[in-house]
């Protein structure tokens, strides 16, 4: 998987030593590097294969993507300079604007000159004799550090298509993942998208307004509800920044970081309501867009299977109600897994595509791709001659792009070793064994259950928090105990056992990659809960962390860290 091999590695020079290496250029990527460089004072540098910074939004280009969490409260909190000084233009900001902002944030706190582009991290060993890491990169250089970042992404490492011959095809093929920057022109071309998540609900309707006719090979129909996207008009970017830090702060109050709280009561049980209030919530989440309808309606739509039905079965009749052709409408209503099980996607006039007549909906279960010729798609049951195939087949998420490098602990341990049954961390962002390496978002974090910036701002702060606690004792090496770790498993097994999670074949199981260990990766438990659990860890001296010390004197970063403060 990994292209080259850390064997050997400690016998290369290292042509820089550092005190923290970044993997990423993403919202982790670049907080990370703010943080620890400008505020720790340390010396940082931060490598990615992307020649600029963006990470999932300078991959994912493709049309009609954008943010399905409002982008004031997807967005850094971290700085209210910041925040007062960037507008958005839309409640769920397009690609490009996201993309711009990240710029921007580098540009303002002038990153770029510490991040190497086009720059991969192939490998990344411990050595125990120097207790820093070395870390190998795809221009042939290596370097040493102290502290390893991964700034990662969970969503960064697109899957394996399960049938063969893409190669042959001699149309276009895009990915959704890793989309062109120059425009792709659809006009007059048979396109064919194989997969219907989240990314391919986000292009559909724009590829068929363009394309001559689109092909949807659909594997999983999944719940789908509107976006309700708008213009953000001037005075509600003026009544969101005078209170900035208060939304922040209610932000972090609610279960997945996005504060529902203020418009909506999240009742406790769908089944104490009767059907008609019951009707009345639903609508009025679904009709209000984004994630209040799982998030915002009744709390054990995630944890109880019949309250999760209602709301399921709610869903389905909106998707028929939408939809001409009955035929299609069947198709197009989720069945088979619970909703929010699998990532909740939100539309724009997604559904109302089928009404199309150069549009046309396959069953891929029951008619599988079984091959990509050189005109086009063969299945089962007939051939597909098309111009244009876009993959939207997903990620190999969570531990994914960790273990797609070579990364070794102590011992010469591989994560690949260590992680062979399922991820295992301490609270998501340490695994023992691995002294010095922050996960940002790790397996067992919140994560992807969570806003993610203000899950990355949380990650990252536990991180340069630990490293200031570290070099203020003169610590050397901190690392996760077999203990801690073990607890920590076991909890975010109980908390995703309570939910309907663990019963949807998804990139949260790990089960959408063939081989992958089935195994809960996010923290269920909601955010707030897991911040608290976080606080109480700090307050007890990180607890369930091991430190290793040296004379203050040998740190070199003490003494500036100590200045800093
Ligand atoms: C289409 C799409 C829409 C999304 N919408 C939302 C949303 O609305 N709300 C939400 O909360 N989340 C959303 N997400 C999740 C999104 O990934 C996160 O919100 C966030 O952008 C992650 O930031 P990151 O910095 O952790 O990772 P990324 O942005 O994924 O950045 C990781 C970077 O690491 C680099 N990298 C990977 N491997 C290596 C290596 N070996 N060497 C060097 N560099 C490497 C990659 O090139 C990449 O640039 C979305 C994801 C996708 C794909």
């Amino acid at each position: 998987m990994y292209g080259k091999s850390g064997v050997g590695i400690l016998d290369t020079t290292a042509t820089e030593t550092l005190d923290a290496v970044v993997i990423g250029a993403g919202f982790a990527g670049l907080y990370s590097l703010h943080r620890l460089r400008d505020q720790l004072g340390l010396n940082v540098r931060a490598f990615d294969t992307a020649d600029d910074v963006g990470g999932t939004w300078y991959w994912n280009r493709y049309p009609g993507a954008r943010c399905d969490i409002e982008s004031y409260w997807y967005s850094y909190s971290f700085d209210e300079d910041l925040q007062q000084e960037w507008t958005w233009s839309e409640h769920f900001a397009a690609q490009p604007e996201i993309l711009r902002y990240l710029n921007h944030v580098a540009d303002r706190f002038d990153l770029r000159r510490d991040i190497r582009f086009g720059t991969r991290v192939n490998s990344a060993v411990f050595n125990e004799k120097s207790r820093r890491w070395t870390v190998e990169t795809s221009d042939d250089n290596c370097v040493e550090a102290q502290y390893l970042i991964s700034g990662l992404g969970n969503l960064s490492l697109p899957r394996e298509p399960d049938f063969s011959g893409l190669s042959d095809f001699t149309g276009e093929v895009y990915w959704t993942g890793r989309w062109p920057k120059a425009r792709v022109d659809f006009t007059g071309k048979r396109a064919a998208i194989v997969g219907t998540g989240a990314s391919a609900i986000q292009a559909i309707p724009l590829i068929a307004e363009q394309a001559a006719h689109l092909t949807v090979f659909q594997r999983t129909a999944d719940y789908a509800t509107p976006l309700q996207n708008r213009p953000l008009k001037p005075e509600e970017s003026a009544a969101i920044k005078a209170r900035y830090p208060e939304l922040r702060r209610e932000q972090r109050e609610a279960y997945a970081g996005i504060p529902y709280q203020l418009e909506f009561e999240t009742r406790a049980r769908a089944l104490d309501d009767s059907a008609e209030e019951r009707e009345r919530i639903f609508e009025a989440r679904y009709a209000a867009g984004s994630f209040r309808l799982p998030f915002g309606s009744y709390l054990d739509v995630l944890t109880d299977l019949e309250a999760n039905e209602l709301a399921a079965e709610y869903v389905r009749r909106k998707v028929r109600e939408r939809i001409n052709d009955p035929k299609n409408a069947e198709m197009l209503a989720a069945r088979g897994h619970p909703y929010g099980s699998r990532r909740t996607p939100m539309e724009t006039n997604y559904y109302e595509t089928y009404n199309r007549n150069n549009v046309e909906l396959i069953d891929a279960k029951k008619n599988p791709i079984l091959s990509v010729t050189r005109n086009g798609l063969k299945t089962q049951e007939r051939d597909f001659e098309v111009d244009v195939i876009i993959m939207a087949i997903g990620f190999d998420a969570m531990s994914g792009p960790l273990l797609n490098i070579d990364i070794r602990g102590r011992g010469g341990q591989t994560i690949q070793e260590k992680w062979q049954a399922g991820p295992r961390t301490y609270l998501g962002i340490a695994t023992e064994g691995f002294p010095n390496l922050f996960i940002i978002t790790g397996p067992q974090s919140p994560s992807v259950f969570y806003n993610m910036p203000s899950a990355i701002e949380d990650h990252v702060e536990f991180a340069s928090d630990c490293i200031a606690y570290m070099n203020e004792r003169g610590f050397i090496t901190c690392d996760a105990t077999a203990e801690a770790e073990r607890k920590w498993v076991a909890h975010a097994k109980e908390e995703s056992d309570k939910t309907i999670v663990p019963l949807g074949k998804s990139y949260y199981m790990g089960t959408n990659i063939p081989g992958k260990p089935e195994t809960c990766m996010v923290y269920t438990g909601g955010a707030p809960k897991y911040r608290g659990i976080c606080a109480d860890v700090v307050s007890k001296g990180y607890e369930g962390f091991s430190f290793e010390g040296a004379p203050l004197e040998d740190s070199h970063s003490t003494r500036r860290v100590a200045a800093q403060r």
